[in-house]
């Protein structure tokens, strides 16, 4: 912790509010000075902490103190609620993972703890040997998968090929596919595929560097598998221009991202397929990614034009170029795991301990998730919450109803999808153990990761009939700190590790866990109604026309105010992005409002705000500030605290604060989210 880190706290509750005062032609501009490494500890701090006010900087009066005792790490550029919380559920798995791995107790064979603990030891061994034990039988294990690609003779052995990597070793090398629900119709899952390029297609598409770089290191993994230096460089030109072939074929919005939403979501049927491909039939695609199931009647690709530039490039003139994918593909997946012999990344000075702990937390996430919520979640908790929650829908109803400027058919659709709305909270059953799953762990770490990635896309694959919807802990596992709302199931997720005490007590007055958890919960539900949200109807199908022109047109006034409001807010002397940031401050604007709402009386409304501001704490080195700034949808938590409270009636009430005040937003400037 160095003291001009310290200093930047300083500089973060300066986020000037220049808007809103009446009076005079040159708003007050509340000067807060970005303190120099010399004066940060001087006795200056706590004066300038003394005379903070609620109507000067609340988010400051709240929090400097605090945040003037707080320290950076070297390894961190900011900490604040949110890090704290991520690092101690990291170190909740670590001890559940180290106290597995160090029992001799005898596990169920495909039971959490008996992959926790031979997949921690299989790491730590390797690591600790430095790969030694395993060289000999991972170098065998690449170089069958060498040769295999290397007999390749004709395309209908390179399509068997694809197949067969991925379906033995969840190796992926043309296309790739996931199930997912139909976009237009959730009841229906569909196999949604992506072309898995080597190489960031629009990157090369206009950029010679990127394409030279791209080449050179086709270069480095063609050299391993032993191909001479100058024939590697002419194999790995030809794949680059295979690449600019194939983007001459794609869509320009798809191939730089910005196609409109669900233009990239093509249902295509076997009869489509088999008009549009000449070299791959519809089934052949759909078990190049290794699908071994029942065939669907249809699939789905983000864009056509690239399946069909995809499928003409499958003839022997370009065999060579696909079988260099396949072997470059099979050095570019976890390079650190492969034997010294096939390996560009080093592997000396790891610690065994920590890199065996990272990997478990990581593979195994939905393992740990299930034991760190018996550990850290309960029904007491499940209880709180969920009335919580139906507190919040209550409240919503309410908002929604009475909000004048929306049509009965737009109240009736917004009402439809908060009435259909499922709460994931806390975490879900244990699913059952499957002894097939021991069979996860190989001889060797690099068998594994490969085992790792074919069994769990065969059971993403399982999905695709199984008839169960998407559970919303899915998207999101139980030991991860964060909330979400998912459009395309209309699902809440208020995972375990985000009912953390810094934001839920379940001993605490329930108006503190409103400020708190309540506050993201009413956040997140208000994603459901946000411009992006409301193009999805209560079952989550993708329905951009279904909600009212009028209401859409009412909804951007209120938008363009907001985008003005949050626009007048400064931090570190730059204004704030209000069009970046305006979807999530709309949705801070109606947690809290829900939040206050649901308190009821005024002492409880001022713990909602205390506890709100309190929860925001954030230090943050100000290069990050200003990366954020120029790309976070999230304002800064400083202006998340000091644009949303003086929107509030009650916080001039509770707090006195008056007209000239640096907070002080007049009645008529005081925008709401309904
Ligand atoms: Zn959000």
């Amino acid at each position: 912790m160095t003291k001009k880190i310290k200093s930047l706290c300083a500089a973060l509750l300066a986020c000037c509010m220049i808007c809103g005062c009446s009076g005079s032609e040159e708003p007050p501009v509340q000067n807060v000075p970005v303190r120099t490494e010399s004066d940060v500890d001087s006795p200056d701090d706590e004066n300038y902490i003394a005379q903070l006010t609620p109507g000067k900087d609340f988010y400051g009066y709240i929090n400097a103190a605090e945040i003037m005792k707080m320290d950076l790490r070297q390894d961190q550029s900011y900490t604040g609620t949110w890090s704290m919380m991520i690092e101690e559920s990291r170190e909740h798995q670590n001890e559940i993972i180290k106290e597995i791995a160090g029992s001799d107790k005898e596990y169920a064979p495909g039971s959490n703890e008996q992959l926790i603990h031979d997949l921690y030891w299989q790491i730590y061994h390797m690591v600790e040997n430095e790969k030694k034990d395993s060289e000999e039988e991972d170098t065998e294990f690449i170089e069958g998968f060498i040769k295999k690609i290397e007999a390749v003779t004709s395309t209908e052995e390179l399509i068997s090929l694809w197949h067969e990597l991925a379906s033995g070793s969840g190796l992926i090398s043309f296309y790739s596919a996931s199930v997912l629900n139909n976009a237009f119709d959730s009841s229906e899952k569909v196999l949604y595929f992506t072309f898995v390029p080597l190489t960031a297609l629009d990157e090369l598409k206009d950029n010679s560097v990127k394409a030279t770089q791209s080449r050179d290191d086709f270069v480095s993994y063609l050299r391993l598998c032993g191909v001479p230096a100058d024939e590697a460089k002419e194999r790995a030109t030809r794949l680059i221009y295979m690449y600019y072939e194939l983007t001459g074929y794609c869509d320009p919005l798809m191939l730089s991202g910005e196609a409109e939403l669900y233009d990239n979501f093509n249902i295509l049927t076997r009869e489509d397929c088999s008009s549009m491909l000449k070299n791959i039939t519809f089934e052949q695609l759909i078990r190049s990614v290794g699908y071994d199931g029942k065939l669907p009647d249809k699939i789905v690709v983000g864009d056509p034009g690239q399946l069909v530039g995809a499928d003409s490039l499958i003839n022997s003139e370009h065999l060579r170029e696909w079988k260099d994918v396949c072997l470059i593909n099979l050095l570019k997946n976890y390079p650190i795991l492969l034997p010294v012999k096939y390996s560009l990344v080093g592997f000396d000075g790891i610690d065994p301990e920590s890199t065996a702990l990272d990997y478990v937390r990581s593979f195994l996430n939905r393992e740990i998730s299930e034991i760190y919520a018996q550990k850290y979640f309960n029904e007491r908790k499940r209880e709180i919450i969920s009335k919580m929650c139906d507190d919040m829908v209550a409240e919503y109803r309410r908002l929604i109803n009475g909000a004048d400027w929306l049509t009965d058919n737009g109240k009736a659709y917004l009402i439809q999808k908060l009435d259909n709305m499922k709460f994931f909270i806390g975490t879900d059953e244990p699913h059952e153990v499957d002894p097939a799953d021991a069979e996860m762990i190989g001889s060797t770490l690099l068998k594994t990761v490969y085992n790792y990635d074919r069994i769990s896309r065969q059971k993403g694959y399982n999905e695709l009939f199984s008839g169960k919807p998407f559970n919303g802990f899915d998207g999101m596992t139980p030991s991860t700190v964060n909330a979400c709302y998912i459009p395309a199931q209309n699902d809440v997720v208020i995972t375990a590790a985000i009912l953390n005490k810094r934001l839920f007590d379940e001993d605490a007055d329930y108006a503190w866990n409103l400020g708190g958890i309540g506050s993201i919960i009413g956040h997140e539900i208000s994603h459901a109604f946000d411009s992006y949200g409301v193009k999805f109807d209560a079952y989550g199908n993708y329905r951009p026309d279904a909600m009212p022109k009028e209401d859409i047109q009412a909804f951007k006034k209120l938008q363009d105010k907001a985008i003005a409001y949050y626009s007048k807010f400064k931090v570190l002397g730059s204004p704030l992005d209000g069009k970046l940031t305006l979807g999530e401050n709309l949705a801070d604007i109606s947690g809290v409002q829900c939040a206050l709402s649901i308190a009821g009386d005024l002492e409880s409304k001022k713990t909602v705000f205390e506890s709100y501001a309190r929860w925001r704490i954030m230090l943050m080195t100000d290069i990050k500030a200003k990366e954020y700034l120029a790309t976070d949808v999230h304002s800064p938590d400083s202006v998340r605290v000091n644009a949303v409270v003086p929107l509030f009636d009650e916080f001039y009430e509770i707090y006195g604060v008056k007209e000239g005040d640096s907070m002080y937003v007049a009645p008529e400037d005081r925008i709401r989210r309904w």
